[in-house]
């Protein structure tokens, strides 16, 4: 018997049985940001008692090095009277309290900022007003990129891209077919493919990927966001994106669900699971030069962090710190910067987009 106990497989299996078979990448929209059920609209997933961890999180260096970026960055743009700092996904607004409090040290900048802060969850909505209080910067929520005005912005986004859907296709003797999900004969929520191929699919793939083997599977995104991000740092702007993924695009599929920081089944208790895949940032890059914005990078974050200073910025932490909290330090330098499995400095890249006319950025330096 299938486990029919949550609201959300109820209804996407109602939705299967309306309209049939549904892309990945519904599926995934589905899971993650349904108006009741989804993932992102329910929990704090974020934290050591929560399902992932982040590099905020880790560490009040990565938002410090972050805040200083930022601050640098809008020196480099002519110190406008105003900016809007505007954060993709914040989470519990570790990162951005931890940014503010650096970037103090940069005459003029905190008095420029206006925050603009980009989330559906209410709970992590509530958990940032929180975290943010007292900090004296008026702050603005939106749903969506697209509804903060116009104007000198800078974005920020760690771990953000990877939560937006996927779609996945997969190569046939007749051409690339998408994977959907659908039930199958035993009556489970299990992966198929689409009947007809997707048309001219394969002449849209980068020209290494044309020959690709069959049963092989690519991965895309939308690029509504990209594109978002770029326009937005084209005219006065620069957005820093920091997250899992390649600089390389390529084959194979990265869908990965996560719960209580163990891999879960992406299908099982879904909006009950985090599912995330790589970046990449190969295709973020084209999309956000192809809106007229400059690409910087991407670099590997252990590169980025260093170059911002972390090695330094951990010495002064721990000169004035007990022998345990020195350890901790070291440790969330490891996993920060580190490239051996299980850290996050390898596997996780920077990329910068910016107006044209800003020259080199800070992190992407050759
Ligand atoms: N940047 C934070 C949180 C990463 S988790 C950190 O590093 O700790 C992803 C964040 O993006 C969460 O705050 C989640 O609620 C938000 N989010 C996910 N999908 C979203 C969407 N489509 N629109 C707006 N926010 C979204």
């Amino acid at each position: 018997m299938a486990d029919e106990s949550s609201p959300l497989e109820q209804e996407i299996r109602r939705l299967i049985a309306v309209a049939g078979p549904m892309p990945v990448a519904e599926y995934m929209r589905l899971c993650l940001t349904h108006p009741q059920y989804g993932y992102y609209l329910r929990r704090d997933a974020i934290g050591a008692a929560g399902d992932f961890i982040t590099a905020p999180e880790i560490s009040q260096m990565f938002g410090e090095l972050v805040g200083l970026w930022a601050a640098a960055v809008w020196q480099q743009m002519g110190a406008p009277e105003n900016i809007r700092l505007i954060e993709l996904g914040p989470g519990r607004g570790t990162m951005m309290r931890d940014a503010l409090r650096a970037a103090k040290i940069v005459k003029g900048f905190q008095p420029a900022v206006v925050l603009h802060l980009v989330e559906l969850n209410p709970k992590l909505k509530e958990a940032q007003r929180q975290m943010l209080d007292g900090l004296e910067v008026p702050v603005m929520w939106h749903a969506a990129l697209a509804d903060v005005p116009a104007g000198p912005s800078i974005i920020l986004a760690n771990e953000f891209i990877d939560a937006l859907p996927i779609h996945q296709a997969v190569k046939r003797a007749n051409g690339w077919h998408e994977r959907v999900i659908e039930i199958s004969p035993q009556g489970d929520l299990a992966i198929g493919v689409a009947t007809d191929p997707l048309p001219h699919f394969n002449a849209t793939l980068p020209r290494e990927l044309r020959q690709a083997a069959e049963h092989s599977v690519f991965e895309w995104r939308p690029d509504t966001i990209a594109m978002e991000i770029g326009r937005r740092a084209r005219d006065e702007g620069a957005a820093l994106i920091i997250d899992y993924g390649h600089t390389a695009r390529g084959l194979g599929e990265t869908l990965q669900a996560v719960a209580g920081h163990s891999f879960a089944n992406p299908l099982r208790t879904p909006g009950g699971i985090d599912l995330t895949a790589h970046v990449d940032f190969m295709a973020l890059a084209q999309s956000a030069e192809m809106m007229g914005a400059r690409a910087h990078g991407p670099v590997t974050q252990g590169d980025f962090l260093r170059r911002l200073g972390i090695e330094k910025r951990a010495a002064t932490l721990k000169a004035n710190a007990a022998p345990a909290k020195a350890a901790e330090i070291d440790h969330a330098l490891t996993r920060l910067t580190g490239t051996s499995p299980g850290t996050m400095g390898e596997l996780f890249k920077a990329l910068a987009v910016a107006d044209p006319k800003l020259d080199t950025l800070p992190g992407f330096e050759a």
